[in-house]
């Protein structure tokens, strides 16, 4: 249920109502915009009267919230989320180029492709350290020593990193981590999800490879209702019957969850396709349909790739994607 308040309500009486609302045993979220108060229900709400919460003075008008997601719902906060990594802003007409390669494979690497992609534009740079890999005798990734070679790699460039976890048990070596990237296949491992909701970082939300937006927003939510509010979405493509690419990109996802949803949304063309070629024009694409930013692999020499050589551009094709992206946000926007 939301309360949207009439313009001109002081503090103090906002203050008395979400008392009032709190002895009710609900949790009340205020989102404080330029023009309306909002406030949001959480809990058992059949206890609340609506007609006499929406007769009282200061109240502008009351409604359900049919949607099971609460706190990543756009009607419980109008205005876009902008999340700050150490100085990069994210969402709310703030776009974010996040470039790297697929794994951390050594100190040479991550730190060339580092500089590489910050000459490009990069302000966020990616590498995967625990590696969620098909084939168990496949390259794992570096592990702990991964995560300091890309604090290695921002201590050089200044670039904030995002990294991948996959068990809450190695929590302690994301300690200085800016954005934490929980994977597809990880959508939806609750436990793992409510434990980054007592975090304070950034969590960089990916798709699952056959997850709907709903399911998406309600794994914002387990995160969002742990106290964690920073919280990105990323389409990074979904399974269907086609099989040209590595995945089918769902550019509509962008459109929809800005709408069902207030949190940024960045889309991974490299995952999706899977295919190095197509990356460039998809990321245009995403970037025309309003994405809030990009995730995009870059590897120094990828045909020696130890992950995902394929969809992987070199610094060079980077740069020119990098070049093209700019062009086409100040077409559209
Ligand atoms: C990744 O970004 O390295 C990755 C494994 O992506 P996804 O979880 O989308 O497959
Ligand atoms: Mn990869």
């Amino acid at each position: 249920m939301i309360a949207i308040l009439k313009h001109g309500t002081t503090p103090e009486q906002t203050q008395h109502l979400i008392d009032w609302l709190a002895r009710m045993d609900l949790d009340v979220h205020v989102s404080q915009g330029a023009q309306v108060t909002v406030l949001g229900l959480i809990g058992d709400t059949s206890r609340v009267d609506m007609e006499l919460l929406g007769s009282l003075e200061m109240v502008e008008s009351v409604k359900r919230v049919s949607e099971p997601f609460k706190q990543a719902n756009r009607k419980f906060h109008p205005n876009d989320t902008v999340i700050d990594v150490g100085g990069v802003k994210i969402g709310g007409g703030n776009f974010v180029m996040m470039a790297g390669p697929c794994s951390v494979e050594s100190e040479e690497q991550i730190i060339e492709v580092a500089k590489a992609v910050k000459a490009s534009g990069a302000n966020i740079l990616r590498g995967g350290a625990f590696k969620p890999r098909t084939s168990p005798y496949a390259f794992q990734g570096m592990k702990g020593e991964g995560i300091q070679l890309l604090l290695k790699a921002r201590e050089e460039t200044g670039l904030p990193i995002v990294t991948e976890i996959m068990n809450i048990s190695t929590l302690d070596l994301f300690r200085d981590v800016d954005i934490i990237q929980v994977g597809a296949r990880n959508m939806q491992n609750f436990d793992l999800l409510k434990e980054l909701g007592k975090t304070d970082k950034p969590i960089l939300l990916k798709r699952g490879l056959a997850n709907t937006l709903q399911e998406l927003l309600m794994s914002a939510e387990y995160i969002m209702s742990g106290g964690n509010e920073r919280v990105m979405l990323c389409e990074r493509g979904i399974r269907t019957f086609e099989t040209y690419t590595r995945n089918t990109l769902d550019l509509t996802a962008v459109c929809g969850l800005h709408e069902l949803s207030h949190l940024p949304v960045i889309v991974d063309p490299s995952h999706a396709t899977g295919k190095a070629k197509l990356v460039p024009p998809m990321a245009v694409a995403a970037a025309a349909a309003g994405a809030d930013g990009l995730i995009i692999e870059v590897h120094n020499d990828p045909a020696h790739a130890m992950c995902d050589g394929a969809q992987s551009l070199t610094p060079a094709q980077f740069d020119d994607l990098s070049r093209r992206v700019r062009k086409v946000r100040e077409a559209v926007l």
